[in-house]
């Protein structure tokens, strides 16, 4: 067949590489399934140019697509006339090739490739694209890491052609279509809710869409599907999920986004436990189904108060023990002045061993000190180990001790010889709590605790349902206004809102939350109490609860939920701190996106007809 050759300047490239369409060029096979066994047949492969070298006679192509590489092979002796081509085709040119699968020589295998054993030996080749220069080299997967990560996002059509990263939405697929097969097989519907909606309070601010038809107006982007899903029981769905894209416009971090992909769950006639075996089974499911990390099981359960007290924070990394001990009663014998003054304020004294750490110089025991008073803490009193008696230790503030409190004290702590014990006192035990928990934290990784190879998944119940904000001079919602407080705490609404503690739960991974839930409030009454006690006047709760407190005025169910973070899921089973390595477009710092350039600007005239005009800041923050 002859192809009608299309003028060059039709085609925009400096070189004509080729017809446009796939005819007699269409791929029988893909690059990375070949084997031994194919020896012998022809196939024609279809993808780009990984790598291309020269050694004398011999040009070695390696094929790239989306299942692997392979190796194809021309030999000036054997096809003397595809040379000059085959030298042409540079890394990233797309290329159709013909030829026959065959065995390596000996000697020349190459264990680390699928396709090792085989190459193809190229009968024809079709060049159906060519390439420019690649700001990053594709195939360099160990160098990868010194290219700025701004580039690679403006380029991520090119990033993502990288092995890893096609792995990475591979994995990704697998466990989204694992956890909606999960779902389903549970009785749950996938229903999809607007994106075009109006505020549903996360703790974020909302990012908002003028409405054209009358300005002034907005909509607000789901922060999460919240109130659609309580909708939806009212509406008597029962079970609902949804792979759900949520928008908060908060800062940035290594494991935030402004826009993240959340599995959201709810459903009727359910008490906690009910929603947590949900939570339970389908995460065991997806990770051993994907991950081949240790996962313990059951989940182990913690309150809220449970954690704050052995951990330090509602967050536990329990691939490691590393108790905080609390010496409050002990120190209150004792002569330290430091200590009384703390407990005599209502403050604690509470203390957490680091193994091996009776061995760290004068100058790292001052960088410890300095990482606790960066959190807050006045001071660190330690205790170094070299026996656990009385007199087998060092530290400043034993004197303020009798040798049987000592003694008590490293029992307590269950102190080894070669330990540091650390010590925080302070008026507020939040302070202690807080300083300990990072130092816990920190001591787990020096100390080389956090098995990489562990995902210690627990659950963590029964938060408070709301916390005082000291600046704002209010309460406000721990997780969010629609969270059920126990029946026997409504009393406290009226007395200390602080001992409210609500059914709810988080879902906590290596110490990172991973997602979090709640039965909900499906009383009217009950919810306006929530709403009044965060300050939220009633009129305001017409105007931007209206729906859901007449919703629930017509038979709403009890009914709770839960949602986990989809994008977490995959820094954990992919050991990824940084969550933009497992989105396939994701936003730089700021929400800024490198590849479309966007945020950006827009006309006048369609400000214009959205009724808006800009304020300009001296300088744009924009980027
Ligand atoms: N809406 C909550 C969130 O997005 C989850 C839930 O309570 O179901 O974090």
């Amino acid at each position: 067949m002859i192809r009608p050759l299309i003028s060059l300047s039709i085609l925009g490239r400096d070189q004509h590489q080729g017809g446009i369409g796939l005819a007699n060029w269409k791929r029988t096979v893909n690059c990375g399934v070949l084997t031994a066994s194919d020896s012998g047949s022809e196939v024609v492969l279809n993808g780009w140019v990984h790598r291309q070298r020269t050694f004398g006679d011999l040009v070695f192509i390696d094929l790239r697509d989306r299942t692997g590489l392979v190796q194809v092979v021309v030999d000036a002796k054997e096809a003397p006339e595809l040379v000059t081509k085959a030298n042409a085709c540079k890394s990233e040119f797309v290329l159709s090739v013909r030829g026959a699968v065959r065995r390596r020589r000996e000697g020349t295998e190459n264990a680390q490739l699928n396709t090792g054993e085989i190459e193809v030996a190229a009968a024809d080749i079709e060049i159906l694209n060519s390439a420019r220069n690649l700001p990053f080299t594709v195939s360099d997967e160990e160098n990868m890491r010194l290219v700025d990560e701004t580039l690679r996002v403006k380029f991520r059509y090119l990033d993502l052609r990288r092995p890893k990263m096609y792995a990475m939405l591979e994995l990704r697929h697998n466990a989204v279509k694992r956890i909606r097969d999960y779902m389903s097989n549970q009785g749950f519907l996938e229903i999809e809710t607007p994106i075009f909606t109006k505020s549903t309070p996360e703790g974020a601010r909302d990012y908002l869409v003028p409405y054209r038809l009358e300005p002034g107006l907005f909509y607000a982007l789901p922060q999460s599907p919240q109130q659609y899903k309580q909708l939806l029981m009212v509406a008597g769905c029962e079970r609902y999920f949804q792979i759900a894209r949520c928008f908060r416009d908060e800062a940035q971090r290594a494991d935030r986004v402004p826009e993240f992909t959340q599995l959201d769950v709810e459903m009727s006639f359910v008490e906690q436990e009910d929603v947590l075996q949900v939570i339970e089974g389908m995460t065991i499911d997806v990770v051993s189904a994907l991950s081949p990390k240790k996962m313990p099981t059951p989940f182990p359960r913690f309150s809220y108060d449970e954690s704050m007290r052995r951990f330090g924070n509602d967050k536990p990394d329990i691939r490691f023990a590393l108790e905080l001990v609390d010496l409050s009663e002990l120190a209150s014998q004792s002569e330290f002045s430091v200590f009384r003054s703390a407990l005599d304020a209502g403050g604690q004294v509470k203390a957490v061993r680091y193994p091996g750490g009776a061995a760290l110089s004068r100058k790292e025991q001052d960088e410890l000190q300095n990482f606790c008073k960066e959190f807050g803490a006045k001071g660190l009193g330690t205790i170094i180990v070299h026996e656990p008696t009385p007199t087998g230790i060092k530290s400043a503030i034993s004197k303020f001790f009798s040798e049987e409190q000592l003694q008590q004290l490293l029992n307590l702590c269950e102190a080894q010889p070669n330990d540091l014990i650390c010590i925080i006192a302070d008026p507020k035990p939040k302070v202690v709590a807080n300083v300990l928990s990072r130092l816990r934290n920190e001591i787990g990784t020096r100390c080389g605790f956090r098995d990489p190879s562990v995902l210690a998944f627990c659950i963590v119940t029964d938060f408070p349902l709301v916390q005082w904000d000291e600046e704002t001079q209010r309460w406000d919602a721990e997780h969010h206004p629609f969270t059920m407080p126990y029946e026997d705490h409504l009393p406290y609404f009226d007395t200390d809102p602080s001992k409210i503690r609500a059914q709810c739960y988080d879902l906590v991974c290596n110490g990172q939350e991973s997602g979090s839930g709640s039965i909900r409030v499906h009383r009217p009454d009950i919810q306006s109490k929530v709403f009044d006690l965060l300050g939220i006047d009633r009129e305001t709760q017409q105007q931007r609860f209206g729906h859901i407190l007449e919703a629930f005025s017509y038979g709403a169910p009890p009914h709770g939920g839960f949602a986990t973070g989809i994008d977490r899921l995959l820094m954990n089973l992919l050991d990824e701190p940084n969550i933009r390595e497992v989105i396939a477009f994701p936003k730089m710092g700021l929400g800024y996106d490198p590849m479309m350039d966007s945020p950006s600007t827009v006309d006048d005239a369609q400000l214009k007809e959205l009724g808006l005009s800009i304020i300009k800041k001296e300088k744009s923050q924009a980027k």
